[in-house]
């Protein structure tokens, strides 16, 4: 991973389609373009209508294995940069992972990842129940047995980020072309929108970051990649929050404070869903156990003003693919929940991979599967528990 984005100049000449107007296909299509590659990017619906419009934008960089961390960084420099632009800002606010008295897995699974976190340079504490109560009132930390306080860390309102990088992607010489459903084709790289059949358009690259429906666009490319959907859910709460960003791993529910009030979520149904069949709403189950938790971690009785569900992608192994799959088509899918917090560092990189700049990623690449894998969808933000990574704690 170079880091510091595509060459000015290198793209030019260079013929690019970007299919998915999400966090990270406009990322992708403002760095090709200022690169001066030839730009047209094919959004099927609105610009963000995908996971990228109902995240939650909470963004962190403490991740406790190294290429994770050296990318969460990077997109938190990147969203850094554009706060205060093109309508977009990053709010800092410290980001607290916790675990309750008795949950020994993942009491050692926090003080561990925090371990691992600090080892790659992260800005990681660790804290007892009473010293979270003493650092942020706002917490009930009655039950907390440990937490870890991220500092590098913030939120967003993800739609901004979308509607800002696509803006300068315009800016840039892209072209934005929303309603525009497109197929793949390869050999050459090409892309037919749906409304222009059998019109195929042909390109020297072709990325494909089409979120929920990157399984389904390869595979009638006749290219296999092992993807699976599945919802996840989130909720706005109208009654006031003023403390910090938290993660009740005992619990699985996170939360972050939101104009108004506060945002909490998770509500992972680890089943594959239909991309184009799928329940928009969130589950009453969902409501209620989370309501619950915002009651007993912060004393917060919610006014659920709205609650959603939304589509991430799995992997077997939890890492993203990201890189190409046939002559001149790249993916960049599978984020596991964390997608729009890492899109300004792996739009950055499908960018520069695509015009030879990079190599990309090896621990994403997606040459390590066949396709066909066989696997269970895990939560995106569950700590890992019980796995020697091998990095000193
Ligand atoms: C409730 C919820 C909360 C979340 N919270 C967070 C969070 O706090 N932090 C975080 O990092 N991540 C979070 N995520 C995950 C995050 O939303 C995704 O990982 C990220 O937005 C993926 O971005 P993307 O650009 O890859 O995909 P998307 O945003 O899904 O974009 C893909 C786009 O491709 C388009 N498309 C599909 N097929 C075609 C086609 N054939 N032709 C043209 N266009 C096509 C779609 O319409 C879509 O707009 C959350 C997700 C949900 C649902």
């Amino acid at each position: 991973m170079a880091g510091s984005g595509p060459r000015s100049g290198s793209g030019t000449g260079r013929r690019v389609a970007v299919v998915g107007g999400g966090a990270v296909g406009v990322t992708a299509a403002r760095d090709l373009a200022a690169a001066g590659a030839d730009v047209t990017l094919f959004e099927r619906g609105d610009l963000g209508s995908g996971a990228s419009g109902r995240a939650a934008g909470v963004l962190y960089d403490a991740y406790a294995e190294d290429v994770d961390a050296r990318v969460g960084a990077r997109a938190l420099e990147r969203f850094r940069d554009l706060s205060g632009t093109n309508g977009f800002a990053f709010r800092e606010c410290p980001y607290v992972m916790l675990a309750r008295e008795g949950d020994d897995d993942l009491i050692d699974a926090v003080e561990g990842a925090a371990g691992r976190m600090r080892a790659h340079g992260r800005e990681v504490e660790t804290l007892s129940g009473e010293a979270l109560a003493d650092r942020f009132p706002g917490i009930d930390a009655g039950d907390v047995a440990v937490a870890a306080v991220a500092g590098n860390a913030g939120w967003t309102d993800p739609g901004t980020y979308v509607a800002a990088m696509a803006e300068r992607a315009a800016a840039a010489g892209a072209e934005i072309r929303t309603d525009s459903e497109v197929s793949v084709s390869t050999t050459p790289p090409g892309v037919a929108v749906a409304s222009e059949a059998p019109v195929t358009r042909r390109f020297d690259a072709v990325v494909v970051a089409a979120g929920a429906h990157t399984k389904r666009v390869l595979a009638d490319a006749g290219i296999r990649v092992p993807l699976k959907p599945y919802r996840v859910q989130a909720l706005v709460s109208g009654r006031d929050y003023d403390g910090p960003m938290w993660y009740d791993a005992s619990a699985g529910v996170y939360a972050r404070p939101n104009p108004g009030g506060l945002l909490a979520g998770d509500g992972t149904v680890p089943e594959e869903a239909d991309p184009d069949e799928w329940e928009r709403g969130a589950d009453e189950w969902f409501i209620a156990e989370v309501s619950e938790t915002l009651r007993e971690r912060a004393g917060h009785d919610p006014a659920v003003e709205r609650a959603w569900a939304g589509l991430c992608t799995a992997t077997p192994d939890g890492d993203p693919l990201l890189g190409e799959v046939a002559d001149g088509v790249y993916v960049a899918a599978g984020w596991q929940g964390h997608g729009f917090m890492r899109a300004p560092a792996t739009g950055e990189v499908i960018a520069e991979q695509v015009l030879g700049e990079d190599e990309g990623v090896e621990q994403f690449d997606p040459g390590r599967f066949d396709g066909d894998e066989a696997f269970e969808i895990t939560e995106g933000m569950a700590v890992e528990t019980g796995e020697d990574t091998g990095v000193p704690e």
